[in-house]
């Protein structure tokens, strides 16, 4: 299974969000579109960070209820993790697990392309279990 079929079914729309909203605006955004991250990007709608839920929450923590006027770009992660098209959902399983985050942007000729997120790993690679586990029960039943 690659990111690209995945993307086929998921479609290729992502929430972005400009560096000098505010958390406050994120959370809005967050909250209104239930979704855990928000991918941020410049005038050209180049890739600048993410900003998760986590990151909220951190900020918050830290900072108190002030931190909901700071600018996204002082709370997201600038240094982003990306996938490409081609990619194996596989391997963007271990991108997460080793990274520990939940969710991964692709990008496709310098431009992004879609966001993959834990669910939809997951939802796959239930879906490729119980395909499995299907084609075990008819072998055994033909024996
Ligand atoms: P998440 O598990 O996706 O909610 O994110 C946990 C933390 O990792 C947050 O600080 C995010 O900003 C950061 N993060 C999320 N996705 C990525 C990614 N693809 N590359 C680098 N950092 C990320």
């Amino acid at each position: 299974m690659t990111v690209q079929r995945v993307l086929a079914t998921k479609g290729h729309d992502i929430l972005t969000i400009q560096p000098h909203r505010t958390l406050a605006e994120a959370a809005g955004v967050l909250g209104e579109k239930r979704i855990g991250a928000l991918l941020v990007t410049g005038a050209q709608g180049e890739l600048l960070g993410i900003l998760s839920e986590r990151d909220l929450v951190r900020a918050i923590g830290k900072e108190g209820a002030a931190a909901l006027a700071h600018a996204v770009s002082k709370h997201m992660t600038a240094k982003v993790v990306t996938t490409t098209p081609a990619a194996k959902l596989d391997d963007v399983m271990v991108l997460m697990t080793q990274g520990r985050f939940r969710h991964v942007p692709v990008m496709n000729n310098g431009k992004l392309a879609g966001l993959i997120s834990i669910g939809d790993v997951v939802k796959h690679r239930v879906a490729d279990i119980e395909a499995d586990a299907k084609a075990l029960r008819d072998y055994i039943a033909m024996a």
